[in-house]
C-alpha cells in the first residue's frame, strides 16, 4: 500500500483481497477505515523506516492482525510511505494454541504443572506484598490404580475427568485446581485465616468427591485425601510448599482413606541435603571434579552438525549427580558464574579440536546472561581457544526473557552481530507470552523432550510439536527436537520436517575424545551412511536406545 496524509494512493491486488475491496476501490480510502482506533498506526514520524505489528479491518468488519514494514519513498513528484502488510492470523492462532496445549493438561483441560507453576510463583509475590497467606493443598485419589487395573485405562481416563470437572465446580473465587500428573492435583487458595480456611476447603473438596463416579457406565465410588502447608508458615519457596503439602498428603494416605494432615515440621521429616551439597560444589570446579560430555545433533538427513556441551559432576562419594539436581544449586549463590564460564572455555577448547565444522552448544544459565561483561567474557574466550564465533551455539531458555527483558534482548542482539548462534532451549515448558519470539532473533528453538516423549502417544502433543515447526518455519528459525528414543520419533519429527534430532537413539552424551572420533567418522559423504547404519541398527521396529559412542 502506497500512502500519504492518512488516505491510500495505490495498493496491489493482495492488499484488495485481504481487505475484501476492488482493487481500483483503493486509491482515497482512508487509512482511518483501514487501521481500526487504538491499533498501531502504520507510520510513526521522524523515522525512515518502521516494522512492528498490528490490525487492519476488511470489508466485512473482520479485525486481522498484521505484520508491517513501512519506508518512506519519492512517489509522482513527492514523498510518500509505502507499507508491506501480512497476515499473520494463522501465526497469532498456532501462538494462542501452543500457549493453551503448553499450559494445560489435554486430558482433563485443567491448568498443567507448568502453569500451576507459574501462578504459584505469581500468587506467592503478591502474598507477600500484602502480608497475606497462601494455601497449598496437595490431593491424590483413593483407589484411582484399581479402577485403572481392573477397568482400563479408558475407563480411568473418564473418571479423571469426572473428577476434574467436580473438583472445577468446587473452587471458589481466588481458588485455583491444577492436574500434575497421573491423579494427583494440586489447589491453591489465596488469603484468608489459616489453617481455618484451608480445612474447609479440603473438606469441600473431599465432598465433593465422595458421591459415586459412573466411568464408562460403571459405577464407581473413590476418595481423595488433602496434604496441606500454608505460607510463610511452612515456607516461602514455591518448591518447598508443594513438597511439603505433599509430604503432609504422604501422612494423611496413611491415617486411612478421606482424610486431611497439614504439614507439621515436628512430625514431618524431609531429606534436604542442599546445603551440604552446595558446600561441596564450591570445592568441585577447583577439585577437578566437574567435566563435559557432548552429545550429537544430526541434521534430518542423518548428517552431524553439532555437539551440547552437558556439565558432568562426579562426586567423590556420591558419585555422578544430575546437572538438573546441582545447576539450580549453583544458580541460587551464583555459583554458576565460574563453573558457567569454565565450562564455554572447556568446550569451545573442545570443539576446537574437532574435525570439521562441527559446532559446539554451551547452555548459558539466566544467571550468566544478565551479567555485565558477559559479551567480552566471551570474545576472551573464543579468543583463547581459537573457535570461530560460527562454531559456537549458546542455549537459553525462556527464563532469562523474564529476568531483565532489556538487558538480554542487548546480549542476543550482539551476539547475533557476532556470528554467534542463539538457540531457545526446552520450548514449550516456559512461560505464557510467546511474543519474545518476534522480539528476539533466536537462530534455532529446541523443542521439549517432554512433547517428544508423549508425541506417539498424546494428540495434544502431535498438535504442539506440529504447530512450534510450522510456526518456526514462519518466523524463519530452526528447530531442534530433544530427547528422540524411538525410531517412531525419529521418524515422525522428520516426516514433519523438523530440522535436527538430539536424543538416545541417535547417541547419549560422550567424552570429547569420543566426540572427535564421531566426528571424523562423518567426514564428507558420512550423513546418509550413517542414517542408514542408524536404521539397520533399529531393524526397522526396535525401540531401544542405541549409543552412537
Ligand atoms: P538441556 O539443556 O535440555 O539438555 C538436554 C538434556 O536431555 C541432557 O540432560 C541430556 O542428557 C538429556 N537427554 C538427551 N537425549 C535424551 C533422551 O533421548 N532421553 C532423555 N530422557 N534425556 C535425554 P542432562 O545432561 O542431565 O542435563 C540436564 C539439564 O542441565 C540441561 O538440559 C541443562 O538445562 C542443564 N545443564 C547441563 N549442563 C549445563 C551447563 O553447562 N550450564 C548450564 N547453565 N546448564 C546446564
Ligand atoms: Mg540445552
Ligand atoms: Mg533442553
Amino acid at each position: 500500500m502506497i500512502h500519504r496524509d492518512g488516505s491510500v494512493l495505490d495498493g496491489n491486488e493482495a492488499l484488495a483481497s485481504l481487505l475484501g475491496v476492488r482493487e481500483n476501490s483503493l486509491a482515497g480510502q482512508h487509512l482511518g477505515r483501514i487501521v481500526p482506533e487504538g491499533a498501531t498506526p502504520f507510520w510513526t514520524a521522524n523515522r525512515s523506516s518502521t516494522r512492528g505489528e498490528s490490525e487492519i479491518v476488511t470489508a466485512t468488519g473482520q479485525r486481522l492482525p498484521i505484520e508491517m514494514l513501512s519506508r518512506t519513498i519519492p512517489y509522482r513528484g513527492s514523498l510518500a510511505t509505502v507499507t508491506a502488510l501480512r497476515d499473520i492470523s494463522e501465526r497469532r492462532d498456532s501462538e494462542a494454541r501452543i500457549r493453551f496445549l503448553a499450559h494445560h493438561d489435554m486430558l482433563t483441560a485443567l491448568p498443567n504443572r507448568a502453569l500451576l507453576t507459574e501462578e504459584l510463583e505469581n500468587k506467592l509475590a503478591a502474598a507477600t506484598e500484602k502480608s497475606d497467606t497462601l494455601a497449598v493443598l496437595c490431593l491424590d485419589l483413593d483407589g484411582f490404580k484399581l479402577v485403572n487395573d481392573t477397568y482400563g485405562h479408558a475407563t480411568g481416563d473418564e473418571l479423571l475427568r469426572q473428577v476434574a470437572a467436580r473438583l472445577r465446580a468446587a473452587m471458589r473465587e481466588g481458588e485455583f485446581v491444577a492436574r500434575i500428573g497421573g491423579d494427583e492435583f494440586v489447589v491453591l487458595q489465596s488469603s484468608g485465616t489459616q489453617p481455618g480456611k484451608a480445612g474447609d476447603l479440603a473438606q469441600r473438596i473431599i465432598a465433593a468427591l465422595t458421591s459415586p463416579f459412573d466411568p464408562g457406565g460403571r459405577r464407581v465410588t473413590i476418595g481423595t485425601s488433602v496434604g496441606v502447608a500454608i505460607f510463610p508458615r511452612d515456607g516461602a519457596e514455591p518448591n518447598q510448599l508443594v513438597k511439603r503439602a505433599d509430604i503432609a498428603l504422604y501422612r494423611a494416605k496413611h491415617n486411612g482413606r478421606g482424610c486431611v494432615r497439614f504439614f507439621d515440621a515436628a512430625v514431618d521429616h524431609e531429606v534436604d541435603d542442599r546445603p551440604q551439597l552446595e558446600q561441596e560444589l564450591r570445592d568441585a570446579l577447583a577439585k577437578g571434579e566437574l567435566s563435559l560430555a557432548y552429545q550429537p545433533i544430526f541434521d534430518c538427513v542423518g548428517k552431524l552438525v553439532s555437539f551440547e556441551a552437558l556439565m558432568r559432576w562426579t562426586h567423590p562419594v556420591l558419585g555422578p549427580i544430575s546437572p538438573a539436581r546441582f545447576i539450580p544449586i549453583a544458580e541460587s549463590r551464583q555459583l554458576i558464574l565460574p563453573m558457567g564460564e569454565w565450562a564455554l572455555r572447556e568446550a569451545c577448547r573442545t570443539a576446537a579440536t574437532w574435525a570439521g565444522d562441527i559446532r559446539v552448544a554451551v547452555n548459558l544459565s539466566p544467571v550468566q546472561v544478565v551479567q555485565k561483561d558477559l559479551l567480552s567474557r566471551i570474545d576472551a574466550v573464543l579468543r583463547e581457544t581459537g573457535l570461530s564465533h560460527e562454531r559456537l551455539e549458546l542455549e537459553i531458555t525462556e527464563g532469562v526473557l523474564l529476568k531483565d527483558e532489556e538487558a538480554a534482548c542487548d546480549v542476543i542482539t550482539a551476539l547475533g552481530k557476532r556470528g554467534v548462534r542463539i538457540v531457545l532451549d526446552d520450548f514449550g515448558t516456559g512461560y505464557s507470552s510467546l511474543s519474545y519470539l518476534h522480539r528476539f532473533r533466536f537462530d534455532k528453538l529446541k523443542i521439549d523432550r517432554s512433547f517428544i516423549h508423549r508425541l506417539l502417544h498424546e494428540r495434544s502433543a502431535q498438535a504442539i510439536v506440529k504447530a512450534i515447526i510450522s510456526m518456526s518455519r514462519d518466523l524463519g528459525m530452526e528447530v531442534t527436537a530433544e530427547g528422540v528414543e524411538t525410531t517412531e520419533q525419529m521418524e515422525a519429527l522428520t516426516a514433519q520436517s523438523c530440522h535436527e534430532l538430539q536424543g538416545f537413539l541417535l547417541g547419549r552424551p560422550m567424552p570429547g575424545e569420543d566426540a572427535n572420533r564421531l566426528a571424523l567418522e562423518h567426514g564428507a559423504e558420512g550423513g546418509l551412511r550413517e542414517l542408514e547404519r542408524l536404521r539397520t541398527a533399529m531393524g526397522g521396529g526396535r525401540t531401544e536406545a542405541v549409543s552412537a559412542a
